[in-house]
């Protein structure tokens, strides 16, 4: 295509929603142009992004529907059990402590002992969907290309880039992450605030398997989530185990973390980590992610749609900040499949506002969920430990909510989009 193409849509961001948009839209049928300010070169390597993602059922099925799963399930490790735990860290004033009361969610209890998510290196997800981009003739990559302004017209809207071209569709879709300068352009305002807290992520291995069981510590500076990743093997023989960690910590102390050396850095995992999995040392480089919480009041203006971080960037505490973008973009595939198929203008506000409905109201409502469960557990207050003790305690004594809470993790709840349903 290209050469002053019109596209039915022109995707700004090309992360891992915006990517997965443009390959959901592209199947559906739309003419669909992707740009990133990123060269696709860099953003495939495995220094681009060093997070995995807790991808859920829901989200795993619109994978396997676009026919992207078969390219990250040998790397894909299925979370069997989910363990929850209020602690404090080992230190050099107390030996750390252990809450007696835990929560376990046990994927058995499902009907269908469905894993309860996969957890995923962010690096497959993107080469995946970069790979299936590459070979799909109704998308065009503009990259490394950075948007530099919008017009938002009658009949259609046009997407300036630095470089002097311009890109003309019938919808723009924002997928240009947290602090998305397309939002602000198009005057939407958000809700947001930060967490003074950092993540810290790295990859550790340790001795002993992890058996699939994710573990989730809540420490009072933050949860610090052990994530079960798939085992390194040599010549058939397993020779690491590995987990990835997402250690949630106060803003001014991460710095101080990020720079120890090695073994002070090992000792400090080994402190929060414990020995349950045997001695732990490091696999891979440390990264650091800022978190805050981001929510725009819209996720649609006249021929503009929001989708992923853009229209909500929320705390990891729960691993579902990616999975509501998936579910953006089923629902917005939906949409305007909907649309197109009765004749409609796809960027129209009457089919936008469709979107809006199904999207803005479940996400507003996980995104709040998450704050609260970040500012109940991130604190060492001990009427609060009390209160979320025995909460964890009732939880973990009623087998129905467990599932509804396992369901939650799953993102199986609610109305489904087409590409997120079950299977019948
Ligand atoms: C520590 C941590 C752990 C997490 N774990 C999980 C998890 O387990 N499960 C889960 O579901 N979620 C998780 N998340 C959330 C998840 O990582 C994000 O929701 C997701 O990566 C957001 O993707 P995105 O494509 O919306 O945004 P981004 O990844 O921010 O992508 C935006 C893209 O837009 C491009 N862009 C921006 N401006 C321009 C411009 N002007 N022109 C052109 N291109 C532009 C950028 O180059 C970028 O590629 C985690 C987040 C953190 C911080």
């Amino acid at each position: 295509m290209k050469n002053g193409t019109v596209y039915d849509i022109v995707i700004v961001g090309g992360g891992l929603a915006g990517g997965l948009a443009a390959v959901a839209l592209a199947r559906a049928g739309f003419h669909c142009a992707v740009v990133d300010a990123a060269n696709p070169v860099k953003m495939r390597e495995a220094a681009f992004d060093g997070r995995t993602t807790a991808i859920s059922y829901a989200s795993a099925r619109v994978f396997r529907r676009l026919g992207l799963w078969d390219a990250v399930a040998h790397e894909a490790e299925p979370i069997r059990d989910i363990l929850v735990t209020d602690g404090r860290a080992k230190s050099r004033f107390n030996d750390g402590a252990v809450s007696s009361f835990a929560l376990h969610f046990d994927s058995e209890e499902l009907e269908d002992a469905t894993p309860l998510g996969w957890i995923v290196e962010n690096r497959f997800l993107r080469n995946a969907i970069f790979d299936a981009i590459e070979t799909e003739k109704n998308v065009d990559l503009f990259a490394p290309a950075k948007r530099a302004g919008a017009n938002f017209n009658d009949g259609s809207a046009e997407v300036l880039l630095a470089n002097g071209e311009t890109i003309t569709g019938s919808l723009i879709v924002a997928a240009d992450g947290r602090l998305s300068a397309l939002r602000g352009e198009a005057a939407i305002k958000t809700n947001e605030w930060r967490y003074k807290q950092t993540g810290i992520v790295v990859t550790v291995a340790h001795e002993r398997s992890h058996e699939g069981v994710a573990q989730e510590f809540f420490l009072p500076s933050g949860p610090f989530a052990i994530l079960p990743m798939t085992p390194v093997h040599e010549d058939g023989q397993i020779t690491k185990h590995r987990s990835s960690l997402v250690w949630t910590e106060r803003e001014d102390a991460a710095p101080a973390y990020m720079a120890l050396d090695d073994e002070a850095f090992r000792t400090e995992i080994e402190n929060r980590f414990g020995s349950y999995l045997g001695a732990v040392s490091l696999a891979g480089p440390r990264w650091s992610y800022p978190l805050a919480f981001t929510l725009a009041q819209s996720f649609i203006a006249p021929r503009l749609a929001l989708i992923g971080d853009a229209a909500h960037a929320i705390h990891p505490i729960a691993g579902q900040g990616y999975n509501l973008g998936v579910k953006d973009i089923a629902a917005l595939v939906d949409v305007v499949t909907e649309a197109r198929g009765v004749g409609l203008d796809i960027g129209a506000m009457t089919v936008l506002q469709n979107y809006q409905r199904w999207r803005r109201f479940d996400s507003a409502t996980l995104a709040l969920g998450t704050d609260l469960l970040n500012r109940l557990f991130s604190n060492d207050f001990p009427p609060l430990r009390f209160a979320r003790d025995i909460g964890m305690e009732a939880v973990g004594k009623i087998a129905p909510l467990r599932k509804v809470f396992m369901r939650h993790a799953g993102a199986d709840l609610g109305s489904l989009p087409s590409l997120m349903q079950r299977d019948v």
